[in-house]
């Protein structure tokens, strides 16, 4: 298809804004793509490739060697492609592959991965793709065909980068695999310190976006593993440290005109929705049962903001 086919195949019409930040949806499994679109959020804000490559029941290097480099392609490139669709022209933020070793373990090829004592803090995300650029690059190209099919509403989102190394790293992997960084829109996670600490140069690279995910930016910050109930009660998105991080984020961000969100789950705390609306977010993405409750509360306190500038 061509970019005039699939914008009138697949074209809905955006649903009308109801507040000034935009309210999207994240989406874990394509499948669930339709009713994610059906509450009138504002795009997709996470799109988790993990699902799309889990779900083959085998690893990436395995799955490769079975069915060829095509075929991996081809099984990313239309399950993002039914999102894609769903949602068009209202963007869809694609994150590449953060699967932890230990989830790839369980696959066919298994065996092959590493056996890590921590595989949170270990080959995941940016890292893992900076270094096996093989499935990397496939990645990336599944996303180049569908710009190349007309899908202009995609935009790629790299997980757990640590600084403007890693991001400038995966913009040289965005050009090797035809992806034109100053065309299309494209971002960073923000969930180590260590990439919060350097917004500033991070954002000298360039990027349209960048997107909090709260989910380890508090474990690495607090160092409270998100999955261990021994320390859950310690596990505070709302921690002024944390917070802390994101709204300094936020202002070196403004200064360079790149936008800001959050999809990790805090994002639907109303707590949370407040501080950073308040600090000027552009976006935040929730999980599709929350989308009507913090497109609410987003709009009380933009409200409020209004009110609160009259008055002053
Ligand atoms: C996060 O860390 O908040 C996030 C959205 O990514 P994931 O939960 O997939 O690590
Ligand atoms: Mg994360």
């Amino acid at each position: 298809a061509t970019a005039s086919e699939a914008a009138t195949s697949t074209n809905r019409p955006a649903p009308n804004r109801m507040t000034a930040t935009d309210v999207k949806v994240n989406v874990s499994i394509p499948e669930a793509a339709e009713r994610a679109a059906a509450t009138g959020a504002d795009g997709v804000g996470l799109l988790r490739m993990e699902h799309m490559v889990l779900s083959t029941g085998e690893t990436p290097a395995h799955y490769v060697d079975q069915h060829g480099e095509d075929a991996f392609v081809n099984t990313l490139s239309d399950a993002i492609r039914s999102v894609a669709d769903e949602f068009y022209p209202r963007p869809v933020r694609v994150r590449t592959l953060d699967a932890p070793s230990d989830e790839f373990r369980q696959l066919q090829g298994g065996e092959d991965e590493p056996a890590e004592h921590n595989p949170m803090l270990g080959y995941r995300g940016i890292r893992r793709s900076l270094d096996d650029t093989d499935a990397f690059d496939l990645q990336l190209r599944a996303l180049a065909q569908l710009y190349g099919m007309g899908y202009d509403n995609l935009e790629l989102m790299f997980p757990l980068v640590a600084d403007a190394e890693d991001v400038l790293a995966a913009k040289a992997a965005m050009e090797r695999a035809g992806i034109d960084p100053d065309k299309r829109p494209w971002g960073v996670m923000i969930e180590t310190p260590a990439s919060a600490l350097s917004a500033a140069p991070i954002c000298e690279t360039d990027p349209d976006f960048v997107s909090f995910g709260t989910n380890d930016l508090t474990q690495y910050t607090l160092a409270v593993d998100r999955n261990n109930e021994a320390v859950a009660g310690r596990y505070d998105e709302l921690h002024p440290t944390v917070l802390g991080l994101m709204t300094d984020t936020i202002e070196t961000c403004r200064e360079y005109d790149v936008a800001t969100s959050i999809c990790g789950q805090a994002a639907s705390k109303p707590a949370m929705i407040r501080e950073l609306v308040e600090a000027g977010i552009s976006s935040i993405s929730v999980n599709v049962d929350a989308v009507h409750d913090a497109q609410r509360e987003a709009k009380r306190v933009e409200q409020r903001l209004i009110l609160d500038s009259v008055r002053e």
